[in-house]
């Protein structure tokens, strides 16, 4: 699947063109999530921010479940984005499916951070 550069902040909301900003994105979740920034949380019905890429921190909100089929958001940052993102769709899922049976899934949080930027 090809990865798209997202405005985190959509330019129509006054985002910029600024590394801080901008983020890498699969087409599938680079549509759902449109030029939203919030979404609803499903637990508590309120409208909360979208998980910011650059500004937080993965694993603070969100765990992988099933192993590494499905991800499960912890906090309301992360069940809003879960939810509005789809990050569970029949296609994801599948997909994680065969990287979970060649060993490419889920990454070790050694690798999340060793690819992070600062
Ligand atoms: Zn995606």
């Amino acid at each position: 699947m090809p990865f798209e550069i997202d405005h985190v902040i959509p330019e129509s909301l006054g985002g910029l063109t600024v590394r801080e900003n901008l983020c890498l994105s699969c087409s599938s979740c680079n549509d759902r999530k449109n030029c939203r920034t919030a979404a609803i949380d499903p637990t508590t019905g309120q409208l909360t921010p979208l998980f910011h890429p650059r500004r937080q921190t993965w694993s603070q909100h969100f765990q992988w479940r099933d192993d590494g089929l499905r991800i499960e958001g912890l906090t309301p940052v992360g069940r809003a984005t879960v939810l509005a993102l789809q990050l569970n769709n029949t296609v994801l899922v599948t997909a994680r499916r065969s990287w979970v049976r060649v060993g490419w899934h889920p990454p070790k949080e050694e690798q999340v951070r060793k690819k992070r930027p600062r």
